[in-house]
């Protein structure tokens, strides 16, 4: 089946007005200040939450 009538410009823009990307969200680490996504280990210092904090190996020298 082919559309009846051919959409346009302006519904086409209509459609498309809901349709924009939205940023990554993050947050601060409280431990160390640095952006960290939400409800995620930092990658910096390990922290997780108040109760829980990870510890971090030691990576090897990158290539
Ligand atoms: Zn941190």
């Amino acid at each position: 089946m082919l559309p009846v009538a051919r959409t346009s410009k302006s519904r086409k823009g209509m459609r498309r007005a809901h349709q924009a990307l939205t940023g990554v969200a993050s947050s601060r680490c409280p431990g160390c200040g640095q952006s960290r996504l939400p409800h995620r280990m930092c990658s910096n210092c390990g922290y997780v939450n108040r109760s829980l904090s990870l510890e971090l190996e030691e990576t090897t020298a990158k290539k």
